[in-house]
């Protein structure tokens, strides 16, 4: 089969990625085959190529937000029918035995496995995943625009949840990039009024015409005091800028598997009980969840798609703030 492959971690700007032909894998006891049809592209496979995260596996194929067809099953798999549409997620695997596990909280598991760093992932034309792993996909969504949803939703939708934001309450999002353009639909939905601070004037458009109440810089003080805000882009130098914008008793939340160090900042921005707590994967619960709540609303996503073989254009435009919306890898029809 055709796939992106990252013999050793390096610089995007060097194109690490190899497009070439790989033995396909083939599904053991309790997995499914995919034909993948779409790949969404993340940023955390940025860090995984970059190094940002310590390699679990080398060579690996990157991609964690996958959809496509089940075309074949391991012995004794039998959730899905042959040609199902389905979604494979960063949680490729827990242990289901660990006490984060046992006490509904598998997103911290002890021994995870994940997709496109610990296994092989989506830049490529198959997948194996564990059945109890893989997400029905609602039907309203084409296959580019369901890509996005699998980690750029279903995390910025935990992150929403542990931002305690309510209806009529004021939310706060620093970097608008995929994750931001789905959980503003998401948060305006429920009735919440966002403001997005980003660095990119296209990213500033795209939030306004998404229904934010305002846009401006990343360090532009807001117009008014936020009960919540995420952080979505990995900069630590937004940490103290965004306390600074919440209200008392505000909860800052941090989106992303990894930050530059956060500088070091007065008490007083802490003080009054606000809150700082990052997010960290999500549970199949978070994901099932969001899934329904998108097709209910029903999320549009904005995607720009690019072939397989461009995966290293689509990180390269990703990582200089290029894409509105999200970067999708369309690999089959
Ligand atoms: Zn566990
Ligand atoms: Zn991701």
């Amino acid at each position: 089969m055709k796939a992106c492959v990252l013999r050793a971690p390096a610089a995007i700007e060097t194109n690490p990625l190899e497009y070439a032909d790989v033995a396909a894998p083939e599904p053991r006891s309790g997995e499914v085959l995919v034909r993948v049809r779409t790949c969404g592209v993340c940023r955390t496979d940025l860090h995984v190529i970059e190094a940002e995260l310590p390699p679990r596996k080398s060579p690996v194929i990157p991609g964690h937000q996958v959809v496509g067809v089940i075309e074949k099953f391991g012995e004794g798999t039998k959730r899905f029918a042959v040609g199902a549409r389905v979604g494979i997620a960063w949680l490729h695997q827990t242990d289901g035995t660990c006490e984060y596990c046992r006490s509904g909280a598998e997103n911290l598991c002890d021994n995870p496995v994940f997709t496109g760093y610990s296994v092989d992932g989506g830049y490529a034309e198959y997948i194996i995943a564990p059945q109890d792993f893989v997400y029905v996909i609602p039907d309203g969504f084409p296959d580019e625009q369901a890509a996005p949803l699998l980690c750029a939703g279903i995390i910025g939708f935990r992150s929403l949840r542990l931002s305690g934001i309510k209806a009529g309450g004021r939310l706060g999002f620093y970097g608008f990039g995929a994750a931001a353009h789905v959980a503003i639909q998401v948060a305006r939905h429920w009735g919440a009024e966002v403001y997005a601070s980003t660095r990119d004037a296209r990213h500033q458009k795209l939030a306004l015409e998404l229904g934010a109440a305002w846009a401006g810089g990343t360090f532009e003080a807001t117009p008014k005091k936020l009960d919540a805000a995420i952080v979505f882009a990995p900069a630590g130098e937004i940490v103290p800028a965004a306390l600074r914008a919440l209200k008392k008793g505000g909860v800052l939340v941090l989106g992303g598997i990894h930050m530059s160090p956060i500088p070091s900042f007065s008490y007083d921005l802490l003080y009054q009980e606000r809150v700082i707590r990052s997010v960290a994967n999500n549970t199949r619960r978070d994901g099932e969840d969001f899934l329904r709540v998108a097709a209910g609303i029903p999320i549009r996503t904005y995607v720009q798609t690019f072939p397989l073989a461009d995966a290293n254009r689509a990180l390269n435009a990703l990582k200089n703030d290029a894409i509105p919306g999200a970067a999708v890898l369309r690999v089959s029809e």
